[in-house]
């Protein structure tokens, strides 16, 4: 990136857990473009692991946060309040389901199964979003964005309750961004092609999906950490001005196939 377009810019991330977290590429990106970052994690396994990333972007703050709990939730934006007084960008890339749900058939699916990944990996954007407002406010605007799949709209076969919650993800995108719009506060998703994460590692068969991603998709190459970077900066960046309430694909064009 030639010119620093997020100089000045507060942006809080939630879901950096490793270098390989599609987290990591959006926040390299930011970095980049001279944005002042903040994280989250969940728990001391993730923080050993993304604490030395985040801080070699000189995170000013490196906070813990289950999404599952209002409280840890709560006590981050206040830390964000207190430092920065602002913020412009909330990246939300989080996302769970019990191995279990993601083994068998979708039928099979427990009640309290739903219940963590959709409370996980959708409505935890709620609560983020409702507390980034007041700080977007005061600097006229902002931009809210999380991450998506194609399981969302089509069945891929073992990507199951997590398809559901992503569909779910991407409706509330757009119920969010009608509720925004007026403060000037942009949602979207961005739809990835299938990348080589620790998240990813969860799903059966995930090799045959990225190999089968390539076969199908029309440029026949799969997409890269650092692909999602590009367009998330683009979105949070002057560029994606007037785009809200979108699921934008990075996927090779795999979205647009039939068989
Ligand atoms: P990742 O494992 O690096 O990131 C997932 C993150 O979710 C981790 O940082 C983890 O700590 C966090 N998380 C899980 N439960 C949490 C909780 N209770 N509280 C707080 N954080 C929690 O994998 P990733 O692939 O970079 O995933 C990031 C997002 O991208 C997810 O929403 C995922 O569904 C989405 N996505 C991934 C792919 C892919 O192929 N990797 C494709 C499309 C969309």
């Amino acid at each position: 990136m030639s010119t620093k377009i997020f100089e000045g810019k507060k942006a809080l991330i939630f879901g950096l857990a490793n270098e390989r977290s599609l987290a990591w590429a959006i926040a390299q990106r930011l970095s980049e473009g001279g944005a002042e970052l903040a994280f989250t994690y969940p728990n001391e396994a993730i923080e050993k692991r993304m604490r030395p990333l985040a801080e070699s972007l000189g995170a000013p703050l490196i906070l813990p946060c289950d999404v599952a709990r209002d409280s840890d939730i709560e006590s981050t934006f206040a830390a964000v309040k207190e430092k920065w007084g602002v913020l412009d960008i909330l990246i939300h890339a989080v996302a769970f389901a019990n191995r279990e749900d993601l083994d068998k058939r979708f039928v099979e699916t427990s009640r309290e199964g739903f219940r963590v990944a959709l409370d996980i990996s959708a409505y935890s954007l709620l609560p983020m979003t409702r507390l980034a407002e007041p700080l977007m406010e005061g600097r006229g605007g902002g931009t809210v964005l999380t991450l998506s799949y194609y399981g969302a709209v089509k069945v891929i076969p073992n990507y199951n309750v997590m398809g559901v919650a992503k569909a779910a993800l991407e409706a509330s995108v757009r119920y969010l961004a009608h509720d925004l719009g007026p403060k000037k506060i942009r949602v979207n998703a961005i739809s990835a092609g299938p990348v080589k994460t620790l998240a990813a590692a969860g799903i059966k068969g995930f090799r045959d999906m990225l190999a089968m991603a390539e076969q199908k998709n029309p440029l026949k190459e799969n997409i890269s950490a650092e692909d999602v970077g590009d367009l998330a900066a683009f979105l949070c960046g002057p560029g994606g001005k007037h785009i809200t309430g979108s699921t934008l694909y990075v996927d090779s064009g795999a979205h647009i196939m039939g068989a």
